[in-house]
């Protein structure tokens, strides 16, 4: 069998994981595509039938907040390391944020530059968020024909020159531009006028100087602007659970408005983060304990719909983090982002499970939800007409994370030396058993889920059978 030609698979798991919750079935796939989902006992003529026993099997996950800062800060992150990081973590769709790459994706040609820059070397596949910057609305609605899958904005200072924040007047503007094309509107919702300098390098003073009230007024402007314009917005990495209510309350008055938080803010209290060691840092900020029960209630009772990464590297040097030494980062100056896109499922699950969560619960977060935010209708669920892209997750492996041995591009995570349960075991891509040591089959895909021109990998067409 050819990379290029994935023939058919018969696949059977007494726990597969279905938009209807998990249990025993088989899936067929033909030309890249869940042609049948049947018992587990579905005869098929196959070219390969994998029998997974009691392993479930979920929907490869989307991850629809990724930085990874290819081309022009490839020295962080780059689509070749991402991408198999990704892989390696059940990730099988990754979303790029327009942010930090350098030039950052705010008008077409920046999006073509990226596309040149991805294209052949992603293992998984990739769709892109435009960004939304003071003076870029007349590229508002050619970088949407161009294929973005929605515009990423800040209201606070995003420590990228080149990417400077919205006002209230320009989100509007920029919302009243983007509603008509049902595409999100995705923001970092933090409110400038409520964040201010740290009084010391500590952790407690980093997060005081980021306090949740800044969440609540910034996401107070989003709702007015989503008001204002009928358009469609999304809060990223929501951190502060007490604005959970307020996300709800604002659907529940019919404002089109959801919410993300990530796997840090799950896992991690600032109460345990320890002196000097910047790479828990990141904006907003992980808060104290209470608050992680809140969010952990927000997303059981669905104010928060799903949890991504908002994987957001750097170099250990930008973290004040020199290699081989004691940590002594300083809070007020490290770079914010916290290394993770190879460990979500496994981080969310390890905490999850005690909480009396299931693996039907991990796919509508971290898959299901993902998809639906990014317009792609063909991710995030294993289902007739789906992409056959899964992952075999075995949900009782106990195992400890060694920032060294992940395919990140650094090893700097804030999970290093963590014990976690649950473990990918084998990954598919469009039908394809992939590995991250293996040919890059990922496409470069556009809202909608085409594959874009110039975008396709070498050997990534899969339609050709
Ligand atoms: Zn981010």
């Amino acid at each position: 069998m050819s990379d290029d030609d994935t023939g058919t698979l018969l696949i059977r798991s007494r726990r597969m994981v279905l938009p209807d919750g998990e249990r025993e079935a088989a899936a067929f796939v033909r030309n890249g595509r869940v042609d049948a989902v049947g018992g587990y006992d579905l005869r098929r003529d196959a070219d390969r039938t994998v029998d997974l026993g009691d392993l479930p099997l979920l929907p490869g996950l989307v991850d629809s907040h990724v930085h990874v800062n290819e081309p022009g800060r490839t020295e962080w992150e780059g689509f070749a390391s991402a991408t198999r990081a990704a892989l390696a973590g059940g990730v099988t769709t990754i979303c790029d944020m327009p942010l930090n790459s350098s030039p950052v994706t705010t008008t077409v040609e920046a999006l073509r530059v990226k596309l040149a820059a991805a294209a052949g070397q992603c293992a998984v596949d990739v769709a892109f968020w435009g960004g939304a910057v003071p003076g870029n609305l007349p590229e508002i609605g050619p970088l949407l024909d161009a294929g973005v899958i929605g515009f990423k904005c800040f209201l606070v200072d995003s420590g990228i020159d080149e990417f400077p924040p919205l006002s209230r007047e320009e989100l509007r503007a920029a919302m009243t531009a983007l509603a008509p094309s049902g595409a999100p509107m995705i923001v970092h919702a933090e409110d400038p006028a409520e964040v201010s300098d740290p009084a010391d390098g500590s952790y407690d003073a980093f997060v005081a100087s980021r306090p949740p009230v800044a969440e609540r007024r910034a996401i107070e402007t989003v709702i007015s602007a989503a008001a204002f314009s009928g358009g469609r917005a999304h809060i990223v990495h929501l951190a502060a659970g007490d604005c959970a209510a307020l996300i709800g309350s604002a659907r529940a008055a019919g404002i089109a408005l959801t919410a993300e938080t990530c796997p840090h803010y799950l896992f991690f209290a600032a109460e345990e983060v320890p002196a000097g060691h910047t790479e828990f840092k990141c904006c907003p900020p992980v808060r104290y304990a209470v608050n992680r029960e809140a969010l952990w209630r927000a997303l059981g009772d669905g104010a928060i719909d799903g949890v991504v990464s908002d994987h957001s590297p750097c170099t250990p040097a930008l973290k004040g983090l020199a290699p081989g030494t004691e940590p002594g980062g300083d809070f007020r100056t490290a770079w914010g982002g916290i290394s993770s896109l190879q460990l979500g499922l496994p981080v969310v699950w390890s905490v999850a499970r005690r909480r009396g969560f299931t693996l039907a619960d991990m796919a509508r977060w971290m898959s299901a939800f993902p998809a639906s935010l990014a317009g792609l209708p063909a991710k995030g669920q294993i289902a007739v007409g789906s992409d056959a892209d899964f992952t075999a997750f075995d949900p009782d492996a106990s195992w400890t994370v060694r920032g060294s041995e992940l395919l990140h591009k650094h090893p700097v995570t804030p999970y290093d030396g963590r014990t976690l349960t649950g473990r990918v075991t084998r990954t598919w891509l469009g039908g394809a058993e992939v590995t991250p040591d293996g040919p890059p089959r990922g496409r470069l895909l556009a809202r909608g889920g085409s594959v874009m021109s110039g975008g396709a990998a070498e050997g990534g067409n899969r339609l050709g059978g």
